[in-house]
């Protein structure tokens, strides 16, 4: 049975995701750990689940501390304590997903061996209950969002008292209860927007993106504010605007942030779908390509040691804070580094390559074979990379085609310096090709 995705156990409430399953999953993770913290974030089923995922944990003899209602980077955070954390959340995805993700001390989401384990206990459906008086305590702490601030104010510098003016969007979401304060701590003159923690997020769908972020275009031009600051319903996503309330991509911010984190011949990882422009703008750096998902950057970024890494969707993770994603210490970040340098600035130093995404409608079934066809053909144009998809490497851009996880479709990404339209329909050939 596989329940986790790329980020965890993720459905609709009460119809993929039951109160029913987060008590098997609390059972089967209390019989390996010791001891828990547990934190949700503000979507309406994140009690619910709670409850469960507690029952289930004390009835296998596991003491679970619970830390109420934070973000993601702060449960990671506390997460150093216990021998695992447990967050419910859904993060970016709309108010009738719920979810689960499991942390380890070192802010490492579970690894797949990890999620396999669990799936495995959860599947026997022979739960270890304890005795009576062995199943475990649950008791309250809620020093966890002070010790998250105080972890990151240690390692950002204040700004010059209201120097700098943002305009922070927390999109309902859980970066309500930590943002804005630490922000006002570093010194900001700081207009929030949807600071208010609220599960049927009626402001924005809580994913940071261009389309979503129109409020705070127009606020940062308003207010005259220096930037826009929009985070994503758990907290670990934090997306920027410019002081002309330009939305900056997620591959200029992965640039941008690469360019003060990784140092000269340092790493650099990355997933395969994000863009040449950090190659180009980090020639001194080593650029490593993963699979699509923060879970894998973070894993390789660990294992190389490297520098920084992160995905275009908004996820930073700077490893000398933590492995987890951290929108709260990536705001602070950012904060520090506009003092200098202002985001329009930043944006207008790196190059801008035109990027054509599309997709070719394909049956799950037909997506292995078709693959296959696709890899050999494309192993013709250039150095092809398989980790996730096929890419390949030319000397003026690259290709991706890569099968939809969720959906009937093969996706194509195309980024050259000139002739995009041109790559694009090369791959989409060779796409079409493979399916007759
Ligand atoms: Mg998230």
């Amino acid at each position: 049975m596989k329940l986790f995705g790329s980020s965890g156990i993720r459905g609709i409430t009460n119809k993929e995701v039951t109160v029913d399953l987060a008590l098997k999953v609390g059972l089967a993770l209390g019989s390996s750990k010791k001891s828990a913290v547990i934190g949700r974030d503000p979507r309406i089923a994140g009690e619910m689940i709670e409850h469960a995922l507690i029952s289930g944990m004390v009835s296998a003899g596991c003491d679970v501390v619970r830390i109420g209602l934070v973000t993601t980077p702060t449960l990671a955070h506390a997460t150093r304590n216990f021998d695992c954390g447990v967050m419910v959340t859904a993060s970016h995805n709309p108010s009738e997903y719920v979810g689960i993700k499991l942390w380890n001390p070192d802010g490492m989401a579970f690894d797949s061996a990890q999620q396999e384990e669990i799936e495995e206990l959860v599947a026997a459906g022979d739960p270890t209950y304890v005795e009576w008086n062995n199943i475990g305590n649950v008791t309250t702490n809620s020093n966890a969002v002070r010790e998250h601030s105080e972890m990151i104010m240690s390692h950002v510098k204040p700004i010059k008292p209201a120097s700098l003016r943002v305009v922070l969007d927390c999109g309902c979401g859980a970066g309500g209860t930590i943002t804005p304060y630490l922000l006002r701590e570093m010194g900001c003159d700081i207009i929030t927007l949807n600071a208010q923690t609220d599960g049927y997020f009626p402001a924005r769908n809580p994913e940071p993106n261009d389309a979503n972020l129109g409020l705070l275009k127009k606020a940062v031009v308003e207010f005259d504010a220096d930037l826009g600051i929009a985070q994503d319903g758990d907290a670990d996503r934090m997306m920027a605007v410019d002081e002309n309330g330009v939305f900056v991509t997620g591959d200029e911010m992965l640039a941008i942030f690469a360019g003060y984190e990784c140092k000269p011949g340092g790493k650099l990882v990355v997933p395969v779908d994000t863009s040449m422009i950090v190659d180009d703008a980090l020639p001194d750096s080593n650029v490593v390509r993963t699979r699509v998902g923060d879970v894998y950057v973070a894993e390789e970024i660990k294992r190389t040691k490297a520098d920084f890494g992160g995905e275009p969707s908004g996820s930073w993770i700077f490893p000398q804070v933590s492995y987890c994603p951290d929108g709260i210490y990536a705001a602070a970040r950012i904060i520090e580094i506009v003092q200098d340098v202002g985001l329009a600035e930043l944006r207008r130093r790196l190059p801008q390559y035109p990027t054509k995404r599309g997709t070719v409608i394909c049956n799950n079934e037909r997506k292995e074979g078709v693959m296959n066809m696709v890899r050999s053909e494309m192993g013709t144009l250039g150095m092809v990379t398989d980790i996730d998809g096929v890419r390949v490497e030319m000397d003026d851009g690259w290709l991706l085609v890569r099968p939809s996880g969720t959906e009937p479709k093969i996706r194509i990404t195309a980024e050259a310096r000139t002739g995009v339209d041109e790559l694009y329909e090369i791959g989409e050939n060779i796409v079409k090709e493979a399916l007759t």
